[in-house]
């Protein structure tokens, strides 16, 4: 009777060690399963940018890639003519060469002062100007 009783207990624990394995194997195969999932979209990726990359070369390819690679250049050419009609005027940071809205006072990036420079810079024009009224006269 002890002997059932343990062995039943023990066959329990077994069990119950089995079922932790399982749940921790079957996490460690999810997580398998998202890295290769993750690495077919990334390769996915790549390929359709390799064949931009041939596309843009002169390549042909089958009518439905060249379809989408039409829609692809329309787009382009719609973001072109979009950006001609910006408002934004950007400058560049004279410290880093990072370009920021004419509109900011101090650089994005390393937050030295435009507004000083620009400033400097109409200054200079000004000068400019005078001397070639000088000039003139
Ligand atoms: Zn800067």
């Amino acid at each position: 009777m002890k002997e059932k009783i343990m062995g039943t207990f023990s066959a329990g624990v077994a069990s119950m060690k089995k079922g932790m394995k399982d749940s921790v194997d079957s996490c460690k195969l999810e997580g398998k399963i998202a890295e290769q999932q993750k690495l077919i979209k990334k390769l996915t990726k790549e390929i359709g940018n390799l064949a931009i990359v041939r596309l843009e070369a002169g390549d042909e390819m089958c009518p439905e890639i060249m379809e989408r690679y039409q829609a692809i250049l329309e787009a382009k050419a719609e973001i072109e003519s979009l950006e001609k009609g910006r408002k934004v005027v950007k400058i560049v940071c004279p410290v880093c060469g990072h370009k920021t809205s004419a509109k900011m006072n101090y650089c994005g990036k390393c937050g030295a002062a435009l507004r000083e420079n620009e400033n400097a810079a109409a200054e200079e024009a000004a000068e400019n100007t005078e001397i070639s009224e000088n000039e003139e006269v």
